[in-house]
């Protein structure tokens, strides 16, 4: 019976994988304001080690390997992701540049201080954006940077349905103020923090969705799985064109101090 139940919990974790592998981005983002961020960091060098942490299938990973100089390493705990991202690198020939890992992003498989910046892109949250400083700080060498993309709130006050729906999800959302409390709290200097453009949610996430939404549930009709998978996904583009002044992604770039 127990064999009976992982494997179902398998087989739909592993749709949920090839759902979003067969989109560019598992998360809001752009090149324009990865390379944004990375013009805040100014400590690295051929020698410099950085680390893309819950890199997906590394579309920023990509962008970030190819503007900064040393050796980049990407870490996602799905082997479908980091797969795909396995392809991509050997297709651009960046086998030198960037080395992938499958693990988790709270368990580095990495010496303490070994890291000069710790990238991290609409992922943080699984492990909270609070616990991931404290984890990380560690991992940074002195005048490391952690630069880390947050769900926040852009007001104040914001309506009830946006609020239930964010407090559900990831009851850690806080404003921009608060959250560089924490950056603070946790032994960092803020150095940036910016909103990211609209385009980084619609062009660049839910639109590119809509067309991998149809293949999906033709590839599996009547699958209860794929259906509510898609109907969230739909949901959270509905509730983002309502709300999207209230919250955001932000960029969060932080020194060790
Ligand atoms: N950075 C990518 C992916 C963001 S989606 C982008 O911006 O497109 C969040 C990613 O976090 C997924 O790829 C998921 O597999 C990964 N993830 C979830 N929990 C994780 C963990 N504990 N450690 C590492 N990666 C994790």
């Amino acid at each position: 019976m127990e064999n009976e139940f992982s494997s179902i919990h398998e087989f739909d974790f592993n749709l949920i994988c090839e759902y979003f592998s067969s989109v560019d981005r598992q998360g809001p983002g752009s090149v324009e304001s990865a390379l944004k961020a990375l013009g805040f960091i100014d400590n690295l060098n051929e020698d410099s080690k950085i680390i893309d942490l819950g890199c997906g299938t590394g579309t920023q990973t990509i962008t970030v390997a190819n503007n900064v100089p040393g050796k980049v390493f990407a870490l996602d705990l799905f082997p479908l992701f980091v797969s795909k991202l396995d392809e991509k690198i050997k297709e651009m020939g960046l086998d030198n540049k960037i080395s992938t890992i499958v693990g988790s992003m709270d368990k580095l498989p990495f010496d303490k201080n070994f890291f000069d910046l710790i990238w991290c892109e609409g992922a943080v949250y699984n492990i909270g954006f609070r616990n991931a400083l404290t984890i990380w700080k560690d991992f940074l060498n002195d005048n490391g940077y952690a630069a880390v993309t947050e769900v926040s709130w852009l007001t104040e006050k914001r309506p009830k349905e946006i609020e239930d729906f964010w407090m559900d999800a990831y009851n850690e959302i806080d404003t921009v103020s608060n959250k560089i409390k924490v950056i603070e709290q946790c032994g960092y200097k803020p150095v940036a923090a910016f909103v990211l453009p609209e385009n980084c949610w619609t062009d660049n996430f839910y639109i590119p969705q809509i067309k991998a939404q149809y293949e999906f549930l033709n590839k599996y009709p009547d699958n209860p799985t794929a259906s509510s998978l898609v109907e969230s996904q739909r949901h959270e583009f509905e509730l983002y064109k309502k709300y999207s002044s209230y919250y955001g992604y932000v960029f969060y770039i932080a020194k060790k101090i």
